[in-house]
Parts: structure tokens; sequence; C-alpha cells
């Protein structure tokens, strides 16, 4: 194998106990601990499993989590009733609305109802414009995770050609804007590619730092990379045979590429990682305001 192996199970374990560490100061200090609400609408059993990853996560570190369930036939109307009820809670820092949500709920507005302050997806127009702004309040998870995986691995980003394949809103956009930025794990030359893109190898090949999202299980080969890349793999698909894969063709492209994320093992255990560490900004940034008020 030619390329080191970016361990983000590693790396999530270590970032975890330092947000452990902050907590207990925080709680020592503020005599706050910070919560995490997960709303989860219907039965769907990957999202059983994550919203439990989630909640097991949140304690780990010191958190305390909720869990609001809600039947898969239940109202917008009445989703929203719960998100506002939430939003003025205050022993609730962050708001995690599990997705898909069911067909008659307008997921966008239900996102867009959650107050940005406790917006820890990072979903809110809000919270996307102050990214794209160069201010985030709250980073959306994956890309955020990525980056600190690029930053922490010493991968360089100032002034290299970053190949993002991928535009959705919770994945490829905000990675794009985050490597775009100025600062550390930033200042990239960036480049977003889509189903649309013509001639992607001859894109893909140009990348120095090659992040694949796209959904499609061992889309990314060998001869569409880079010698040298490092390449971060967001895909997890799953075979017909069961076995989880990412959208890279892992196997082959270890032979070219510099540095490789493995899947499982890579960029997942870091998007539940950086949800604790928005939710842990989200409790600071709430204690903050309780005592502007107070001394007002
Ligand atoms: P979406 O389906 O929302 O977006 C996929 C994107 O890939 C679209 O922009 C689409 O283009 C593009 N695309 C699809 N096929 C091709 C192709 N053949 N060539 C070029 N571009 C293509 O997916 P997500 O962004 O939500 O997720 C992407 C992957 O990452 C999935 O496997 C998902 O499971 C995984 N994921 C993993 C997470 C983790 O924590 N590890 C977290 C979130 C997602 P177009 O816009 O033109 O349709």
């Amino acid at each position: 194998m030619a390329a080191a192996l970016l361990d983000g199970k590693a790396l999530a374990a270590r970032i975890q106990a330092e947000i452990a560490e902050e907590v207990r100061a925080f709680t020592a200090q503020m005599h706050v601990t910070p919560c995490l609400a997960a709303v989860l609408v219907g039965e769907n059993p990957a999202s059983e499993v994550y919203v439990r990853n989630k909640r097991l996560a949140s304690e780990r570190v010191g958190m305390t989590s909720r869990l609001i369930r809600m039947d898969s036939q239940t109202s917008q109307h009445k989703l929203l009733a719960l998100v506002a009820q939430l939003n003025a809670d205050t022993a609730v820092h962050g708001i995690l609305i599990q997705l898909p949500l069911p067909k008659q709920i307008d997921s966008h507005a239900v996102l867009c109802a959650v107050s940005p302050l406790k917006d820890v997806d990072a979903f809110h127009p809000e919270n996307v414009g102050l990214l794209v702004q160069g201010t985030p309040r709250f980073a959306p998870c994956t890309p955020y995770g990525v980056q600190q995986l690029l930053i922490r691995s010493g991968i360089e980003t100032a002034g290299r050609h970053a190949v993002v394949l991928g535009r959705s809103d919770i994945v490829g956009k905000p990675m794009a804007n985050l490597l775009v930025q100025r600062g550390p794990g930033g200042d990239a030359t960036v480049t977003i590619c889509h189903s649309k893109t013509r001639d992607l190898a001859a894109i893909t090949r140009q990348a120095d730092i090659l992040i694949a999202a796209i959904g499609q299980a061992q889309f990314v080969k060998a001869d569409m990379v880079k010698p040298g890349a490092a390449v971060v793999d967001v895909g997890m698909n799953r075979l017909d045979s069961g076995k989880l894969v990412g959208d890279v063709d892992f196997d082959a492209v270890k032979e070219v590429a510099g540095h490789i994320t493995p899947v499982p093992g890579g960029v997942g255990p870091l998007t539940v990682t950086m949800l604790l560490k928005n939710t842990l900004s989200a409790a600071i940034l709430s204690a903050v305001k309780r005592d502007l008020l107070n001394t007002d």
C-alpha cells in the first residue's frame, strides 16, 4: 500500500477526549450541562442507528441528550410546534432534526424553523450565510470533520487544488466553502464537480486533495487520481453483499494516493464528533447570552 491511512476513528477519539475536557471545565464554571435534543420522526432503521450513535457520543463526553420520537404520520404543524418548544427551552442547546423526514413534511421549512443559535447541523440559511461570508457560527458537521482531518494530519490546503465531487447542501457545497476560506484548512483553489460535469476524470486528476461525496459505490478509480494526492472518501454505500463501501475504489486508489481515508473508520466518526463540538459551542453561546442579559 503506497498511501498513508487517514485514521478518522482514532482522530475522532482524540477530539472527543478534548471536547470532554472542555465540557468538564464549562460545566464546572457555568453550572450548565450542554444538552443535545434529537428529533426522530417515523421508523427509519438507518436513522435510528445514527441518532443512537449521536446520543451515545454526546453522553460519553459529559453532555446530556434528549430523544423526541414522533410517529411517521406526524403533521408539519405538529413538528413545527415541537421545534418552537425546543427553541424556547433554555435547557436545550443543540437541536438535531434527523433526516430524511416523512414525505408530508417540508424539510426545508422545518430546518429553517430551528433557532440559528441551536442549529448544530448548520443547515439554517443564517448559518449557511455566515459560513459563506467566512465567519461561521457553526460549520456543517461532515465538512467540518474533513477539514479537521486535513489540518490535524498535516495536509496543507493553502494554494493547493482541492476538487470536491458532489454539490449537496450537506456535504459538497459547505466543503468547498470551508476550503476556500482564509486561514488554516482553507486558502485552497477549489473546484466543485457534479453529475453534469464534463470530463470529470481530467479534473479529478488535477486534484492535490480529492474529496468524494457523490453516493456512488467505488466510483473513483485509480486512473482518476493524481499520484500522491490526499483522497478523502465521504461516501457510505451498502453493496448487495451487505458490505459498506465508500465512493472511492479503496484497494486500487491506495496504490496511487499519498493519503487516503478508509470506509468505515474515516469521515463517519468525525461527523458525529463535530456535532458534539457544535453542541458545546451552542451551550457556550447560550451561557454568554445569559450572562450578558443578567448584567444589563
Ligand atoms: P446527495 O445525493 O445529496 O448528493 C450527491 C451529489 O453527487 C450531487 O451533487 C450529484 O450531482 C453528485 N453526483 C452523483 N453522481 C455523480 C456522478 N456520477 N458524477 C459526478 N457527480 C455525481 O448526497 P450527499 O452529499 O448527502 O452524500 C454523498 C455521500 O456521502 C453519500 O454516500 C452519503 O451516504 C455520504 N455521507 C456520509 C456522511 C458521513 O458522515 N460519512 C455524512 C453525509 C453523507 P447533481 O447535483 O448534479 O445531482
